[in-house]
């Protein structure tokens, strides 16, 4: 390997968090890779959080999952038995592979100085190419544990790294101590039984032959499936869920990072467009109005230089609003001419008939013959629009990133110019499928059967999307058996840019979006769970595909819960953002708006999307009132809600009269 090998050091501790000053283990830390480690390491990363789990895990996935992973990550405190002790249940979760071996070390070497060792309950393993180890939080602690495993750490880093483990296992273990600087008289007998036992197991792994500390990587680290192997049953599933529970803000910048960007396509302008956004400025391909036009009806004069128009003047023509020639005029002639029409050549201004007067007529009594004027100082180009007036032929008319709504008649302004085909983003066609072996078509005629559900996520979700705008490709409900699952999704993949699945993401043996996205599609979760309410579940991931020129893109797959009323929330929250993204539309998602509580809300742990409706009050302040009872399987309370209050985490209530934000549905139906 060149170079040194990397660490990060997480402090884990309260305390240090507010001041860091009051950490003494960093310092004893440092000093023991620097004394001990051979010249083999470098530390490149130092954090200290609290001893928060969500913390711990964020810090600690930034690095391991970053481009730069460090070889190691220490953490160093929250190993203990106090109520706030939570370091080695945030890491567990995190870790790909468990090194029971390194926590034997570990423990055994505090052991041999006092039993209280026994109260450290340290995690050890590796996630994608970084060894994480946790270390107690008192400085004698943490040193003697670091101690006990830093001869081994390099050889460890190394093919947890991808290096080849034939080259490195080549000279037997007496070859890998030496190398290590393990003496026989500094090596304990934990130790050395630790490497006798792995020795010959080694073997097996796979080489390539790229020599000795060549890094080479041959899997996508991000590749690694955290999810249930569904083969093994559900004795062998995970029993907590091995996803990292992430705020709402971590889980939108996930999908904010992962979505596609938008694809450009020609579109014809007509009613299907409306909806798009521009991918380019529009310039008007013609003038408005095209020809010099009557804004009145009334008489085309040619204005004398005085202006002065008193007088009885012969009517010599007629411009009607319609195409066609029409008889040039000359000065002390006049043309009737109505709203709109064009004006007669060699006429310079318009009349209105309400400052004429019918002076004689045709024989048969039809036609105007002479018509009296009363005006003076009549000007040049008066009650006339003149060519391009409105619009300039080539002038900018609608900008990039605008988007052709029906309210607001932007695909009026293209119908005027002539522009019959636009560059616009393409809208994403959603796939929705719901899955779970008790769900049968809503529609199903007769009574249920025990256990059986109406499929109420399907129609819910379908009209969502089609009321943001959205095309729909109705996928169906899918038994929760593997390789129906997989068929399902993989046609689904064809079909559609985006699936959106609801059911089969908890922690159920039979939950099989997760294994079925990691093991079957190659799919990359971002996330599995996030801490909120409803939606705890809400999964979202990207499976490389190829479109149909054959191109590898990216597809996203929004995995929302199965209960109704979590589905719906989860849709509007996570996957329009998406929707929008990958459609050029900003600002992405639901608009937030100020709200006022029109009675007490109860609060939960947990931050929570309280579905609410919001009235326009007297004052014009806007006050929200919940629908009822939230639990995640109410589809009632759903009725009527325009609007997700955004309730922050805690206990008790939030009274009535408080300020929050809330997140629009519907300003259709606030009135
Ligand atoms: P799951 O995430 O599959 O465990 O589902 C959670 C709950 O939501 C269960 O009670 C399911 O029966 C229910 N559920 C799942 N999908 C639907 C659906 N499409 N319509 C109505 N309820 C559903
Ligand atoms: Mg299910």
């Amino acid at each position: 390997m060149d170079g040194p090998l990397t660490a990060a050091l997480l402090i884990v501790s309260t305390t240090a968090a507010q001041n860091p000053s009051a950490d003494a283990s960093a310092a004893i830390l440092r000093d023991v890779f620097n004394d001990e480690g051979d010249g083999k390491w470098k530390l490149t990363g130092e954090s200290i959080v609290t001893d928060d789990v969500m913390q711990i895990q964020k810090q600690i996935t930034a690095w391991a999952d970053g481009h730069a992973a460090p070889n190691l990550i220490i953490t160093t405190g929250g190993t203990g038995f106090a109520v706030a002790d939570g370091t080695p249940e945030a890491v567990s979760p995190l870790l790909h592979k468990q090194a029971p071996g390194l926590v034997h070390a570990m423990l055994s070497s505090s052991l041999a100085v006092t039993p209280f060792a026994m109260m450290s309950r340290p995690a050890a393993g590796v996630r994608n190419k970084s060894i994480i180890v946790t270390l107690p939080g008192s400085p004698k602690g943490a040193k003697e544990n670091l101690q006990a495993i830093i001869k081994t750490l390099p050889h460890a880093c190394l093919q947890a790294a991808g290096a080849n483990s034939r080259v490195l296992h080549s000279g037997g273990v007496k070859k890998l101590e030496s190398d290590a600087g393990i003496t026989a008289a500094s090596k304990s007998q934990a130790q050395s039984q630790e490497h006798d036992h792995h020795h010959h197991h080694h073997h097996h792994h796979h080489g390539h032959g790229h020599g000795h500390g060549n890094l080479v990587r041959h899997t996508n680290p991000n590749a690694q499936a955290l999810s249930n192997d569904p083969q093994l049953g559900p004795s062998r599933r995970n029993r907590e869920s091995p996803y990292p529970m992430l705020s709402v803000d971590d889980a939108f910048a996930l999908i904010a990072e992962h979505s596609p960007e938008p694809q450009v396509s020609h579109r014809n302008v007509d009613e299907a467009i409306v909806g798009s956004v521009l991918a380019e400025a529009v310039r008007a391909r013609e003038n408005v109005p095209a020809f010099r036009a009557s804004i009145v009806d009334g008489y085309a004069v040619v204005a004398p230089k005085d202006g002065n128009m008193k007088g009885v003047f012969p009517v010599t023509a007629i411009s009607h609003a319609a195409p066609g020639e029409v008889r040039p005029l000359k000065e002390g002639e006049i043309a009737r001419i109505t709203t709109g029409a064009p004006l007669p050549p060699g006429a310079t201004s318009v009349i209105m008939v309400e400052d004429t007067v019918l002076k004689t007529m045709t024989e048969d009594g039809k036609e105007e013959k002479e018509v009296e004027i009363h005006a003076e100082g009549v000007n040049e180009g008066e009650n006339v629009r003149e060519v391009g007036s409105d619009i300039k032929e080539g002038s900018v008319i609608l900008d990039k990133g605008e988007q052709i709504s029906g309210v607001g008649g932007e695909i009026g302004l293209l119908a005027a110019v002539g522009v019959a085909q636009a560059k616009v983003y393409r809208r994403p066609v959603i796939g929705i499928l719901s899955t779970g072996d008790e769900i049968i078509e809503y529609a199903r005629p007769g009574p249920l059967r025990l256990g059986e559900v109406r499929d109420t996520n399907r129609i819910t979700l379908i009209s969502a999307v089609k009321e943001w705008g959205f095309e729909v490709v109705d996928l169906g409900i899918a038994k929760d058996k593997p390789g129906t699952l997989e068929e399902t999704l993989r046609s689904g993949l064809r079909r559609a840019d985006v699936l959106i699945t609801t059911g089969g993401v908890s922690m159920g043996e039979l939950d099989l979006l997760k294994p079925t996205i990691e093991r079957s599609l190659g799919g990359t979760i971002h996330f599995g769970r996030v801490a909120m309410k409803p939606g705890k579940p809400t999964t979202f991931a990207t499976v490389p595909v190829k479109d149909n020129e054959g191109n590898r893109v990216s597809k996203t797959i929004f995995s929302l819960p199965g209960n109704p009323a979590s589905a719906l929330v989860t849709f509007h929250l996570f996957v329009l953002p998406s929707l929008h993204k990958q459609s050029g539309i900003a600002p992405v998602g639901l608009p937030k708006v100020p709200v006022f509580l029109a009675h007490d809300f109860p609060m939960d742990p947990r931050p929570e999307y309280h579905r609410a409706v919001v009235t326009v009050g007297k004052d014009g302040q806007l006050l929200a009132s919940s629908t009822g009872g939230q639990r995640s399987s109410k589809v009632g309370s759903l009725r009527s809600a325009n609007a997700l209050v955004c309730m922050p985490s805690g206990k008790g209530k939030l009274e009535k009269g408080s300020k929050v934000e809330a997140l629009l549905m519907n300003a259709a139906r606030m009135g």
